[in-house]
């Protein structure tokens, strides 16, 4: 397990605007970055990345989350492999507490 007090920190340091517009391609609106939804199918952009909340919502399929869910769902990591992908991103390094089975 990662604790908690290091997934807090982690996600202070990670701008989840730079996190999903190295996978898609995010156009700056006036509250809001929007996109396509990566997670469905759809012509208009109903995808919001909230830099102020550091939060995504698809107002089309309901996908929504931090930083972490969205590196979850969109390079289907899991829960620990997507932290450790963003603490590499942001030069931190990883405390495990030592109960890991993996
Ligand atoms: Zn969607």
């Amino acid at each position: 397990m990662i604790e908690e007090k290091f997934i807090q920190e982690l996600l202070e340091r990670v701008d989840i605007v730079d996190v999903v517009s190295r996978h898609i391609q995010l156009e700056a609106g006036e509250v809001n970055f929007t996109a396509p939804c990566p997670f469905h199918t759809e012509t208009t952009s109903s995808f919001a990345v909230s830099r102020e909340r550091q939060f995504y919502h698809c107002f089309g399929c309901e996908a929504h989350g931090s930083a972490i869910g969205f590196l979850m769902q969109y390079s289907n990591l899991s829960f620990t492999e997507a932290v450790e992908e963003l603490a590499r991103s942001v030069g931190m390094a990883v405390e495990h507490d030592g109960t890991d089975s993996a």
